[in-house]
């Protein structure tokens, strides 16, 4: 066919790329006999920036040499440490700066966001999310709705594909939103469907939401890192992210928050406090009265962890070297879109892919499932990474696979085709 499948045709591509070299800005895992890795798998764990390396050294150095000082010396003191970060998020999310803290873990942050944002009355009671969420949003509201009384039975609507369907569809989430708005306290949805990697419209979603008297928030542990948003412009009450998958910042670090500027100075919400939320002029006078801050901050309970922030530092400086998400995302349509593209045309009865086509609702993952007979996903799955490919499975049989435009290249995309290909051929011979 077309010489597009060849390896000369993506070493090519990635000649030509302008952020090819931020690959050298990352640790690739080697295999066994020395090559690296085809790394498909920045979904669930980024890989190591070697800024975040740096910086990490950087604050044990700090520590072994200063002890307690370090809260106040050198140019990034511990004291106001989640400050250095909140620029870069801005960036990530389309936020203010103040509307963005870096803090807790991402499940932690939907239950404080949950807090600020779930007050169900008896009239107004339902979370709406999608029936396929993360096990962990599912959780989290479940047992929010149970805390306050209510009955997830009545209290949790699930949105659901059409019958034959794997997406969800942007009019029948807004369907939904029309008929149980009036009794729904909150809308909570994510920004990018883990499974599938559909984008869904948070602005229309927003909207929609807030029309029918709701509060709105996303989870952008798939997101964030991966698209461009405008959280601010769209109004979106409050989010939320993690920084492990598509923000390179090491295993279970420290996630990210977003509460919009209108609600930051609403003395009438309940929250959660700690000391970190108390305003920072007066933190140390140590009295009783709480005095939040006016921004994202409030939020916060307790002096985070530096080594997660430092590593976490490292990973959004490595964004800006690339020239920021804008970038990142432009890249990554051209890369994914190459991926589809083989895989459409060397693959085309083999392998059906569930994340939609259009740009704006996809991000740099694809989910894919094996149409063979005799052959489970799995078991291709086995046998791509014995062939060196990192990705993951997620049952019931899909195979997700994310080329990350910071240090994924086009020979990365092309290698991975071949290797499915013939996994494909032997399973079915
Ligand atoms: C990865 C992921 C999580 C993980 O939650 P943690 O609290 O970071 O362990 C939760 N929700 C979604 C949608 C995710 O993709």
């Amino acid at each position: 066919m077309s010489t597009l499948f060849s390896l000369e045709h993506a070493q090519k591509l990635d000649a030509q790329d302008p952020l090819n070299h931020i690959r050298n800005e990352f640790h690739i895992p080697r295999q066994d006999n020395g090559d690296e890795e085809i790394y498909l798998c920045g979904n669930s764990l980024g890989l190591q920036p070697k800024l975040a390396a740096e910086y990490v050294n950087d604050e044990l150095s700090q520590w072994r040499k200063l002890g307690v000082k370090g809260h106040f010396s050198g140019d990034f003191p511990w004291m106001p440490y989640h400050e250095f970060l909140s620029e870069g998020f801005a960036d990530l999310v389309g936020a203010k700066v103040k509307e963005v803290v870096s803090m807790n873990t991402l499940t932690a942050n939907l239950h404080f966001m949950m807090v600020s944002f779930y007050r169900p009355t008896a009239e107004r009671h339902k979370i709406i999310i999608e029936d396929h969420a993360f096990p962990s949003d599912h959780y989290a509201v479940e047992s929010q709705i149970k805390y306050h009384g209510f009955n997830p039975d009545d209290s949790m609507i699930l949105l659901k594909p059409r019958e034959g369907e794997e997406t969800l569809r942007d009019e029948d989430i807004l369907e939904a939103i029309e008929e149980h708005g009036d009794s729904t306290a909150l809308i909570m949805l994510p920004g990018v469907q883990y499974y599938t990697g559909q984008v869904l419209d948070m602005e229309a979603i927003t909207k929609a939401g807030h029309a029918k008297g709701c509060n709105v928030g996303f989870d952008l542990a798939h997101a964030a890192g991966n698209i461009t948003m405008q959280l601010h412009d769209w109004n979106v009450d409050f989010a939320a992210w993690c920084t492990y998958k598509y923000l390179n910042s090491g295993p279970g670090s420290v996630a990210g928050c977003f509460v919009h500027e209108r609600h930051h100075t609403n003395k009438d919400l309940p929250r959660f406090a700690g000391w970190w939320g108390h305003d920072k002029d007066s933190r140390f006078k140590m009295q009783n009265h709480f005095t939040p801050m006016e921004s994202a901050e409030a939020w916060q309970l307790s002096n985070p962890p530096i080594l997660s922030l430092a590593a976490i530092r490292g990973s959004l400086d490595t964004v800006k070297k690339a020239g920021g998400i804008h970038k990142l995302r432009q890249k990554s349509l051209t890369l994914t879109g190459y991926l589809r593209q083989l895989l459409e045309q060397e693959l085309a009865e083999e392998i059906n892919i569930l994340t939609p086509r259009e740009s704006k609702a996809s991000g740099a993952q694809l989910s894919l499932t094996v149409n063979l007979h005799g052959a489970d996903g799995k078991q291709i799955f086995d046998a791509i990474e014995a062939a060196g490919v990192t990705c993951d499975f997620r049952y019931p049989n899909v195979i997700r696979v994310a080329p990350v435009p910071q240090y994924n290249s086009f020979v990365d995309c092309y290698r991975f085709v071949n290797i499915l290909k013939e996994a494909i051929a032997g399973a079915a011979s």
